[in-house]
């Protein structure tokens, strides 16, 4: 069974009220709230744990350390690594594609090459390979979206060339909310053998995701999108390509030996952890990541799913209503005849409907439609269908203001 209810009493922020109405939180794809055990992990941690890990014999130390190794054993469970050490600790799925962006591209991309990215990517999987190929010359190549919305698959057989060296695209877009055939793309990927990252911010949270069932090598997500705390992520890499890449930036943890003549670099996965990591973030992560596990990922995404679906009847009947793509996940995104999305976030607010409006860190994809932004409604476990209903009576309302 599925109890919402019992779930809703986990999140303490939840309860509030702004403006005098009952908070309703839609904007899950931006982050989600914290369940009371997160909460309580970070404060455990910093109460009775804190001190820097890997560096002291102290007792404080190894019990540090120890939790922020079981903390990445946690993510190497969740999502089917078959290494710890291919779970590399960042600030998020920016920083993670970053890191391979950079290490990636330095080690093995030279004026020239090709990197497919798409055109249903966040700017932090947009970006950081402009800045490589700016640095480096090397040329990105954009997979196009069919009538649809979808990645187009013929497209991108297309594109492959003896130049192409990555590709990296999203999972499930943070637009739309239609996730992708991605295993097709990784096995497409690789009969040229190119590998593939994928990025998981708003995959990761809404379904079961097998690093070697899929066969990625590359995987990236955010903490604060599954319930954990803001500023950790992961970066998962398959070992033999992490060992071959440089590393990303230099600092402690990350060495073997510094001497002035020549340093040497640690092993996998600290070579990628250079400076004190946030091990207190990684440790609240696995409490989420076991939090998700508990009630089950599988019942999560059907409870969203069926949101979603629910949400999804209700808008379609409201006249002028434009939805964009195919959303099968927990987002969805909308227009309403010529309502500025700015003007309908605003006014839900009012209602105490948070909402998200405009690009979404997603330009390329909001040219592609040819509009200002969108509105986008996005759930999380704790929503609920009369959640959803409120959001419609509020659509509604503010259509009617607007006559
Ligand atoms: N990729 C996707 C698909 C996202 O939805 C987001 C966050 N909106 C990111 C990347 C960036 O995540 P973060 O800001 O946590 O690094």
């Amino acid at each position: 069974m599925y109890d919402v209810n019992e779930i809703r009493k986990e999140f303490p922020i939840l309860k509030q009220s702004v403006y005098g109405k009952p908070l309703i939180y839609l904007d899950n794809a931006a982050t989600t709230q914290k369940p009371r055990c997160v909460i309580d992990a970070i404060t455990e941690a910093y109460t009775n744990v804190n001190a820097n890990v890997h560096r002291g014999v102290h007792f404080l130390s190894q019990k540090a350390t120890e939790q922020y190794e079981e903390a990445r054993a946690t993510v190497r469970r969740f999502i089917n690594a078959r290494h710890a050490h291919e779970v590399i600790f960042t600030r998020g799925t920016t920083e993670s594609i970053n890191l391979v962006a950079s290490s990636f591209g330095e080690t093995f991309l030279t004026a020239g090459d090709e990197v497919i990215i798409s055109t249903m990517e966040h700017h932090s999987n947009i970006v950081p390979w402009q800045l490589l190929a700016e640095r480096k010359g090397i040329k990105l190549r954009v997979i196009p979206l069919t009538a649809d919305a979808r990645l187009d698959k013929e497209a991108y057989t297309a594109l492959f060339n003896e130049k192409t060296r990555l590709v990296s695209i999203t999972h499930t877009s943070n637009v739309m909310g239609v996730t992708n055939p991605v295993k097709e793309y990784i096995d497409i990927a690789h009969s040229h053998n190119v590998p593939i990252l994928i990025d998981g911010a708003q995959s990761v949270p809404h379904k079961r995701v097998d690093v070697q069932e899929l066969d990625a090598d590359f995987l990236v997500f955010s903490g604060h999108k599954i319930y954990g705390p803001t500023g950790i992520g992961v970066l998962y890499g398959k070992e033999e390509l992490l060992n071959r890449m440089q590393p990303y930036q230099g600092g402690g943890e990350m060495i073997q030996t510094v001497r002035f003549e020549k340093t040497t670099f640690n092993e996998l996965p600290y070579k990628f952890e250079a400076g004190t990591p946030d091990y207190v973030g990684a440790i609240a992560l696995a409490k989420a990541l076991d939090y998700v596990t508990s009630i089950g990922v599988e019942k999560i995404a059907a409870h969203e799913q069926q949101l979603t679906l629910y949400t999804l009847e209700q808008l379609r009947e409201i006249p002028a209503m434009r939805i964009f793509g195919n959303p099968d996940g927990a987002a969805i995104s909308f227009l309403v005849g010529d309502i500025h999305p700015a003007d309908l976030g605003t006014l839900l607010d009012r209602l105490g409907i948070a909402i998200r409006t405009g690009h979404h860190c997603a330009q390329p994809l909001i040219d592609h439609f040819g509009i200002p932004g969108t509105v986008r409604a996005s759930f999380a476990m704790y929503n609920t269908q009369e959640e959803a209903d409120i959001l419609i009576a509020g659509i509604k309302r503010v259509i009617k203001m607007f006559g």
